[in-house]
C-alpha cells in the first residue's frame, strides 16, 4: 500500500471529485479513497467502517506516529475486481458467487492480508457452494492452511472419486501443507487397503486349495482372485468405490467370470459365489470405509 505523494502521476486531493469511482463506492460522504492496483479505479468508503471490519485500517489509524489523514488517497495492491468484492462484503452489498479458484484465493489473501474476519467467514463458506465443486484439491487445500477441520474433512471426502496419484493432480496436490498431504494420501490408502482386507476376510473365500462342499470335486478359486484385483485396482483409480458396485460387479469380464463359475463336476455344476450376497458384503465392506480425514 502506498499513500498520496507528490508524484505527479498520483492525483492530488482536490481532484477528489473528478476520480474515476466504482459506481457502488462513490459517495462523497465517505472520507476514504482507495486506489485499485494501477489506480485505474477507485473506491470511496467510510474511515469508521474501514476502522470497524480491517484490524488493518484500525492498526494504521491507531498509529500515534501516522501521517495518515482522511484526505489521502490509499494505493492498493489488488485488483478492482478483488477490491469490488471484498468492499461489498464488509458493507453489507450483494456480491456474486465466486466462480474460480484463483479468485477464492485472491481475495483469501486480501482478507487476510487486511485482517478482515468478515470477509473471510464468508469466503469459508463458500468453499463448500456448488460454483466452485470442480477442483475439490485446491479447496481442500484453502481448508487446511486456514486450519479450517470441519470443511477440510468435508472436501478430503470430496477428493475420493479423484486418484491422487494422476499426474494432473501433481500442482494441486504441491499447495497442500505436508500433514494436509499426508492426510489425504492416508485416507485413500486406509480406503483401498481397508477394502482389500474385507475381501481377504471371510465370508470370503481364502483362495485356497478347496473341495466343492456338494461333490468333494477340488475347485480353484481363480475367477474370484481376479475379480479381487480388477476391484483394487478399481480403488486406487477411484477411492470413492461408487463405480464398483454401480457397475463393475454388472459389467466386468472378471465379475461376468466369477458369476459362472462353478463346479467341475458335469453331475454337480454347483455355482462357486453368490452374486447377490458377495455383492451385499461388498456394499457393506465400502460404506464401512473412513470417508473423511481424522
Ligand atoms: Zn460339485
Amino acid at each position: 500500500m502506498q499513500l498520496e505523494s507528490d508524484d505527479e502521476n498520483y492525483p492530488r486531493s482536490s481532484s477528489l471529485l473528478s476520480l474515476n469511482y466504482h459506481p457502488d463506492f462513490s459517495s462523497p460522504d465517505a472520507n476514504v479513497v482507495l486506489a485499485a492496483k494501477d489506480a485505474k479505479v477507485y473506491f470511496r468508503i467510510h474511515s469508521h467502517t474501514l476502522k470497524t471490519v480491517s484490524g488493518f485500517f484500525r492498526t494504521m489509524y491507531s498509529l500515534p506516529q501516522s501521517k495518515v489523514t482522511f484526505a489521502d488517497i490509499m494505493y492498493l495492491d489488488e485488483d478492482a475486481e478483488i477490491l469490488e468484492r471484498l468492499f461489498s462484503m464488509v458493507c453489507g452489498l450483494p456480491f456474486h458467487d465466486i466462480e474460480s479458484h484463483d479468485l477464492l484465493e485472491s481475495l483469501l489473501f486480501a482478507a487476510e492480508k487486511y485482517d478482515m474476519p468478515g470477509p473471510m467467514s464468508i469466503l469459508r463458506m463458500s468453499l463448500l457452494t456448488p460454483a466452485l465443486d470442480s477442483d475439490p484439491i485446491r479447496l481442500y487445500s484453502s481448508a487446511t492452511r486456514y486450519n479450517w477441520k470441519r470443511e477440510g474433512s468435508i472436501l478430503s471426502n470430496r477428493t475420493l472419486p479423484l486418484n491422487i496419484h494422476d499426474k494432473k493432480h501433481q500442482n494441486a496436490l504441491r499447495t497442500l501443507s505436508t500433514d494436509a498431504l499426508l492426510d489425504l494420501i492416508t485416507l485413500h490408502r486406509d480406503r483401498r487397503e481397508g477394502l482389500k482386507e474385507c475381501l481377504d476376510s471371510p465370508p470370503f473365500v481364502s483362495g485356497d486349495p478347496s473341495r466343492c462342499i456338494q461333490c468333494e470335486t477340488p475347485i480353484n478359486y481363480t475367477t474370484w482372485r481376479e475379480l479381487k484385483h480388477r476391484i483394487i485396482t478399481e480403488m486406487d483409480q477411484r477411492p470413492l468405490g461408487d463405480t464398483i458396485l454401480d457397475i463393475g460387479l454388472c459389467t466386468w469380464p472378471e465379475a461376468a467370470a466369477c458369476w459362472r463359475a462353478a463346479c467341475s463336476n458335469e453331475g454337480c455344476k454347483r455355482l462357486l459365489y453368490d452374486r447377490s450376497e458377495t455383492m451385499r458384503v461388498i456394499r457393506e465392506c465400502i460404506e464401512k470405509l473412513p470417508k473423511t480425514i481424522n
